[in-house]
């Protein structure tokens, strides 16, 4: 699970470009998000299941959705046709 920062990892409610620099910043924050993705195929073919919550969002949402993830693994485990 990781916690995106709104401004490294370009939260679309949050995320700014800075007015200085703006073409360095540009590239610098396409390149973050671009190896955010990179990384999560990654760690998906590895087998792991990637959750990505914004900093900005509230922590029992977090903890919702994490939640929800481990009870549809666990249930995929339990019978593997759902999978
Ligand atoms: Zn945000």
């Amino acid at each position: 699970m990781f916690v995106d920062g709104c401004f490294w990892h370009r939260c679309p409610d949050h995320g700014v470009l800075p007015k200085h620099n703006a073409e360095w910043w540009e590239a610098k924050l396409a390149e973050t998000v671009a190896r955010d993705r990179r990384k999560d195929s990654a760690l998906r073919e590895c087998g792991w299941t990637v959750i990505h919550v914004w900093e900005h969002e509230d922590p029992a949402d977090a903890a919702d959705v994490i939640a929800a993830q481990w009870s549809a693994a666990v249930q995929r485990d339990v019978d593997p046709e759902l999978a």
